[in-house]
């Protein structure tokens, strides 16, 4: 799988994986509206249901904006959007794990009761 293109928010540079740490200024996104931008300025992917970044044109565009000072105009329902979305994407995995686990457990805690009681008994 070839590796994403992103561009960094604070200094315009190309990267890697829109999350990660940016090579050249070390910003890495971690507040939620950071990392809503920062998977805006990557190359398109799902989400989700959604597919979300920016075509490779148009990153580059963001680049030279934001190289040269200027600022990257985000359309803000976009972001809020993003960032609630993104919010929602990472609880799915906690959530199921909670879910696997009374699954897997469950019947093993019956097994045990029942043993205990066979035994008191
Ligand atoms: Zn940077």
């Amino acid at each position: 799988m070839a590796k994403r293109k992103s561009v960094c928010l604070k200094c315009g540079q190309f990267k890697g994986e829109a999350l990660t740490a940016c090579p050249a200024c070390g910003f890495s996104p971690k507040a939620d509206r950071d990392v809503a931008c920062s998977l805006l300025l990557t190359e398109p992917f799902d989400l989700g249901e959604l597919v979300v970044g920016r075509s490779l044109d148009e990153l580059k565009e963001a680049s030279h904006l934001i190289q040269s000072g200027k600022e990257f105009q985000y359309n803000e329902s976009e972001v809020t959007q993003l960032s609630q979305m993104y919010t929602a994407y990472r609880a799915v995995p906690t959530k199921q794990i909670v879910i696997d686990l009374i699954r897997w457990l469950g019947p093993a805690i019956v097994g045990i009761a029942v043993a205990l009681w066979l035994w008191i008994r």
